[in-house]
């Protein structure tokens, strides 16, 4: 079953903010189920390495500060078709151009401070949900071996 879950990040301008609650209600509201769910704080290796590919371009050096300012929340969100349904949910990168009613329209304060993360395909998800969580939380949290199983067939 590919295709079943993503990963979203709450970035630290919307953790700053308090708009993490609501994002978790919305994300709710629109049928994903949060599957695992961490807090934490990213160093400079950490942000460096989850944004590798984007590593030489000019805005990298400043992402990395910005997602190392302070905590995020990491999310795996299940869903039939989650990687494209959530970035609908979330919005375009840049807020200005996001539709009326997405996450970042509603929470990004610039293309950069942009509100949320959510995975591009479902071979970045995969590799995206076990950079921050490991099997064993994912089973923990109530995963459980099938969607576990499912996470693993996501490639
Ligand atoms: N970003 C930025 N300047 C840009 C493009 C992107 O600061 O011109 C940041 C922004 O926070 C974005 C992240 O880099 O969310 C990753 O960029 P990507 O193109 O992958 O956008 P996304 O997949 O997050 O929509
Ligand atoms: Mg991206």
């Amino acid at each position: 079953m590919s295709g079943r879950h993503t990963l979203m990040l709450i970035k630290p301008n919307a953790v700053k903010n308090e708009f993490a609650e609501q994002i978790f209600l919305e994300v709710h509201q629109h049928g994903f189920k949060i599957l695992a769910c961490k807090k934490l704080q990213l160093s400079k290796n950490e942000a460096e390495a989850f944004y590798f590919v984007h590593k030489g371009k000019p805005f990298f050096d400043g992402l990395v500060e910005f997602m190392t300012s302070g905590p995020i929340y990491a999310a795996v969100l299940e869903k039939d078709n989650a990687v494209a349904d959530w970035r609908k949910l979330m919005g375009a990168t840049d807020p200005a151009k996001a539709e009326i009613g997405t996450i970042r329209r509603k929470y990004a304060e610039s293309v950069q401070h942009n509100a949320v993360h959510g995975s591009d395909s479902d071979a970045n998800a995969l590799n995206e949900i076990f950079f921050y969580f490991s099997a064993r939380e994912i089973v923990n949290a109530g995963g459980g071996i099938i969607q576990l199983h499912d996470i693993n067939k996501a490639e």
